[in-house]
């Protein structure tokens, strides 16, 4: 079989053994292939005979032919790159007066033109007289360990120069050992003694302002439990005198490569301005609208009763000024209420206040409270309530105000007589979806994607439907995005609008205190 398998590859015997299949008693590694392995030449100056030899690995480095010819040390001068020939034979030189070991670094230009570090190292001999009789040293190519060096510098550079012209304080957590590094302006801004210092584990939640504390400490925990890569949250964070400052803070997680968080780099920004301005403006609004609100139910309240007292002594023009007096004022009212609920939940002053309730009973009741509107529209509502009561945890006055936003909305937005209006609420992949569908004119195509913004009206409303503020859905938005719920519809236009609202299976979410949507 021997003879066979050499006859059928003539060449084989005489290539060089394959390390891999090589005899266990022959299987160490040759000096030339540990050269080759680790990129590392050598060579060799006899002083007494001007020999100079080197390795196969070193004619490698410098993009030659092994053994090719021997390279004397002018030939090598010319292979080093021209601006650091000058000081690469100024060292050897200095080593061979100085009679002592070298090492440093320099760049060499191979014939392709391309230019490698290297990093150079030598020792001298010398005889009994001390005279020198040779000198020999090793050449190892680092250009790739250089320009990750490099690389890493610059990161590292950039880092800190980011973190020193930024005004925000800059923080990386270990998440190993919990440690929490900071740049300058923990100290020049909030005061604190140490500049670019380190913190043990728990240091920055302590600061937190307990109001806050739980909140985040909860949402950290999340994040870290979750995949996400980015994490924002505001809270208020104390000062080295015991003050508080508002901040919105921005991280980023870093994970190994098994996904396991590893650091956490973000950034606090101070917003205490923006939060004096925000909370000024709620201040304003509130009051505005409370102020707003005393007059305009008096109005209500004495149209009514003019309306109703004096109704034989009215002409019937006067009897209808009243009458447009009154729904005038009812819209004012509606819109103060609104604007007050969208200030609210904005600024975080939306409270739940969640118990089992039985759905049929409110949506039921909100049918009724409608009552006039639609017998004023004709409009016939079809809503088959389950035969078992549906009780779910929510907030009732929530859940009746949704309702009767899209009810309304149904009616309002149809302009024939004696149409139906299907409402259902029903149980489907683990959610409950609450439908309110309508003949109505519909919702133009490119009013879509803003329907739910604030103050928005598609044009088809604004035409035949004089009295509506865009709220009332951006309110529904708001409401379901704290509670965990979520809304969305189908329609077409001139045939109708279907709007659905999904609550999770286990009901409305409680909303954290203070939770805010700004
Ligand atoms: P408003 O009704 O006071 O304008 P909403 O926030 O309730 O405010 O609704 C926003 C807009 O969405 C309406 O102006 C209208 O363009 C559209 N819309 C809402 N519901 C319907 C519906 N059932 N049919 C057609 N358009 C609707």
């Amino acid at each position: 079989m021997a003879t066979e398998s050499s006859g059928g590859h003539p060449k084989a015997a005489q290539q060089a053994p394959d390390p891999i299949n090589r005899p266990l008693e022959t299987s160490t590694i040759s000096l030339d292939e540990a050269q080759e392995l680790v990129h590392i030449g050598t060579w060799q100056w006899d002083v007494a005979t001007g020999d100079i030899s080197w390795s196969d690995e070193l004619y490698r480095i410098y993009g030659l032919k092994p053994g090719k010819k021997a390279i004397g040390f002018e030939e090598f001068i010319q292979l080093i790159h021209p601006e650091d020939r000058e000081r690469v034979s100024g060292l050897i030189g200095e080593a061979y007066q100085s009679k002592r070991s070298f090492e440093f670094e320099h760049r060499i230009m191979l014939p392709n033109k391309k230019i490698r570090i290297l990093e150079g190292k030598g020792k001298v001999v010398m005889d009994n007289a001390g005279n020198v009789v040779r000198m020999f040293g090793t050449s190892q190519d680092i250009t790739e360990r250089k320009k990750a060096d490099q690389a890493l510098y610059r990161s590292n550079e950039r880092f800190h120069a980011v973190s020193a012209a930024t005004n925000d304080v800059v923080y990386d957590i270990d998440l190993q050992d919990g440690s929490i590094w900071f740049n300058d302006v923990l100290c020049n801004e909030y005061k604190y003694p140490e500049q670019d210092s380190v913190y043990p584990r728990g240091w920055r939640v302590d600061h937190i302002h307990p109001g806050d504390r739980q909140r985040i400490k909860r949402s950290i925990a999340a994040l870290l439990r979750s995949q996400d890569k980015t994490w924002a949250e505001e809270y208020r964070f104390q000062k080295h005198d015991g003050t508080y400052t508002d901040v919105r803070d921005r991280a980023l997680v870093l994970r190994d490569s098994s996904g396991k968080p590893t650091r956490i780099i973000g950034s606090m920004l101070d917003i205490t301005q923006q939060k004096d301005l925000e909370r000024a403006k709620d201040r304003f609004i509130s009051l505005v609208s409370h102020q707003l609100r005393t007059p305009l139910t008096s109005m209500r309240l004495l149209t009514e009763m003019l309306a109703i007292g004096y109704t034989e002594q009215l002409t019937e023009a006067q009897q209808d000024y009243i009458q447009k007096i009154e729904s005038s004022t009812e819209r004012m009212i509606k819109l103060v209420n609104e604007i007050l609920d969208v200030s609210n939940i904005e600024s975080g002053r939306l409270h739940t206040h969640l118990a089992s309730e039985d759905i049929r009973t409110l949506i039921t009741g909100q049918i009724e409270e409608i009552a006039p509107l639609t017998a004023e529209r004709d409009t016939h509502i079809v809503y088959n309530p389950a035969e078992e009561p549906q009780t779910l945890t929510i907030d009732s006055v929530l859940f009746s105000q949704i309702v009767h936003n899209l009810l309304t909305n149904a009616i309002r937005y149809t302009l024939e007589k004696g149409t139906t209006v299907h409402v259902s609420f029903e149980k489907a992949d683990e959610k409950y979806v609450l439908a309110v569908s309508d003949q109505g004119i519909g919702i133009p195509e490119e009013s879509w994607p803003h329907i739910f913004t604030s103050f928005y009206r598609a044009n088809n409303a604004i035409k035949t439907q004089g009295d509506g503020s865009g709220l009332g859905l951006y309110l529904t938005k708001l409401i379901l995005d704290m509670t965990g719920g979520d809304i969305w519809f189908e329609s077409e236009q001139g045939k109708g609008s279907t709007f659905y609202v999904s609550l999770p299976s286990d009901g409305m979410h409680h909303v954290q205190e203070g939770a805010s949507l700004a």
